[in-house]
């Protein structure tokens, strides 16, 4: 068995290794704390803009159309005039139309009777002749008389004048009884959307829509299809999501183009008319990606230069504490027989000595000495006398099994063994195995005789009150009765003391 040396504890790397993995484990949640909050905070920023860009829409468009209510007021009202009929065709055209003037991108203002028929055209003295009762506004008017100003649908001019998208604005005109007498109805171009629209800068995959509450597309910017002005989007989850909240801000994949938009809408004033910005959330984030990407990059090899460097340092480390092992088992053992050394027999017996005060469990000491080795020496050389000395070791190492026992090499050729917890019986057992088994060697060439050891043996036990001077003395006495009464045998102190 080799000497007992207190073996180096790992846990100066093991905690270096952990203290660094839960560094670097921090930091990546710290980073990663952060760049949650800054994209939460973009998210924000995003919103914020798109609904003050929702607020601008809402602004002028209320605006244009309380400016075509106004003109379509003042035409119904210049209608119920009984004395317009005795004016000139001019005077008459400039009382209905003279509130009509300011708003932008306005079409023609018409006033159509209860069949639908034009009978007064704010772009001409003498109206051309047209029948509109098949346009929505008009049978939304004669069907419901509390309406109010009624949007359409977009639809085009039927003049070939340009071809435009145009929506309406119309009011109904009713009889002092409240009978349906016709519609006064105000056109306005699209373009003015467009032109609206393209004012503000929202990126480029982004866009602003106005839908009425039919979930009819009026006006989108930029075009995301060509043909989507007037169509019906209120099926789409996105639209009929709108449809029904009117006022609010959700992230959703796009059905035309299949892009994640973060959609901001709010309804404009009282009007049927839904304002939506739908800002793309690549636009939204592309910076914040990259600040994230590159953050990442440098977090990662930070981290991964903090835990290469604790690494290294725990294998320098490693180096090190086995390099200390390697000299404390040299410090603490024999360099010819391998055995423990004098230093560790001393420092082992006092802790064994120790423990059986304690325990009162017995503890025995065995000397051994090789018979007539300087003999031995003179004929086989020191070099052989090393050889059998380390065979010797061999023997008595192999000879003692459990974990606390302990063979030294006490001095010369003299061997000394502990046997914690072991009575004189079972001691005796082990000296006699080693002593056989040396005398049972193989024999060296030329030898006069077999190598024998002489064995002395003392034990303490709880009876006995010996010291451990008492207990060396005792064993060494016994062996150098075990020399005297003939060599290749043991002699027990007990046997001694009997004798
Ligand atoms: P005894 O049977 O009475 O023990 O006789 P002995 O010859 O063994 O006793 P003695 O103490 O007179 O001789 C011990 C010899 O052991 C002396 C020395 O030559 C030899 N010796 C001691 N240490 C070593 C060693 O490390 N290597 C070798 N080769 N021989 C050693
Ligand atoms: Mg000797
Ligand atoms: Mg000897």
């Amino acid at each position: 068995m080799s000497p007992s040396l207190s073996r180096p504890t790992r846990r100066p790397e093991r905690l270096l290794i952990l203290g660094s993995v839960l560094t670097a484990l921090l930091i990546v949640a710290i980073v990663a704390v952060l760049l949650i909050r800054e994209h939460a905070s973009t998210l924000q920023t995003a919103k914020r803009t798109a609904n003050n860009i929702t607020q601008l829409i809402d602004a002028d468009v209320l605006r244009n159309a309380e400016l075509y209510d106004m003109a379509l007021k003042g035409l119904i009202a210049a209608t119920e005039r009984n004395d317009l009929h005795s004016v000139s065709a001019e005077i008459r055209h400039l009382v209905l139309f003279d509130r009509s003037a300011a708003a932008p991108y306005k079409g023609d203002i018409l006033l159509l009777d209860a069949n639908g028929e034009v009978i007064a055209d704010s772009s001409l003295l003498a109206p051309k002749a047209g029948n509109f009762a098949d346009r929505d506004y008009f049978q939304a008017h004669r069907k419901k008389p509390d309406i109010g100003l009624y949007i359409s649908r977009p639809f085009m001019a039927r003049c070939v004048c340009d071809d435009q998208w145009r929506i309406a604005f119309s009011r109904r005109i009713s009889g002092p009884d409240g009978r349906f007498q016709g519609v006064a109805v105000a056109s306005m171009r699209l373009s003015y959307f467009h032109q609206l629209f393209s004012s503000l800068n929202i990126g480029s995959n982004s866009t602003i829509n106005l839908i009425n509450q039919q979930g009819i597309l009026l006006a989108q910017y930029p075009l995301l299809e060509l043909d989507m002005i007037d169509k019906d989007l209120s099926q789409r989850p996105n639209v009929a999501r709108m449809l029904k909240e009117r006022d609010g801000s959700f992230r959703g994949i796009s059905s035309v183009d299949h892009q994640e938009r973060l959609y901001t809408f709010s309804s404009v004033g009282d009007l049927p008319l839904i304002v939506a910005v739908a800002l793309s959330t690549d636009d939204i984030f592309a910076q914040w990606k990259r600040a994230a990407l590159l953050i990442s990059l440098a977090t990662g090899v930070l981290c991964i230069g903090l835990l290469w460097l604790s690494w290294m340092l725990s294998k320098e480390l490693r180096r090190r504490h086995r390099a200390e092992q390697v000299l404390s088992e040299l410090a603490a053992t024999d360099a010819l027989t391998g055995l423990a050394n004098r230093r560790t027999l001393d420092q082992r017996l006092r802790q064994e000595w120790d423990r059986a005060q304690r325990s009162t469990e017995p503890l025995t000491l065995l000397m051994i000495d090789v018979d007539h080795f300087k003999a031995f020496n003179d004929r086989h050389g020191h070099h052989g006398g090393d050889a059998a000395l380390r065979t010797v070791a061999q023997v008595i190492e192999d000879n003692i099994r459990r974990p606390a026992d302990l063979a030294a090499r006490y001095g010369g050729e003299e061997f000394a063994v502990v046997l914690p917890h072991t009575d004189a019986k079972g001691a005796w057992v082990i000296a006699e195995h080693i002593r056989s088994s040396v005398e049972h060697l193989p024999r060296v060439a030329g030898a006069e005789r077999p190598i024998t050891v002489s064995i002395g043996m003392s034990t303490w036990d709880k009876r006995s009150r010996m010291s451990l001077e008492a207990l060396l003395l005792s064993a060494d006495q016994a062996l150098y009765e075990a020399k005297h009464s003939g060599r290749n045998r043991i002699v027990d102190t007990a046997t001694l003391q009997a004798g």
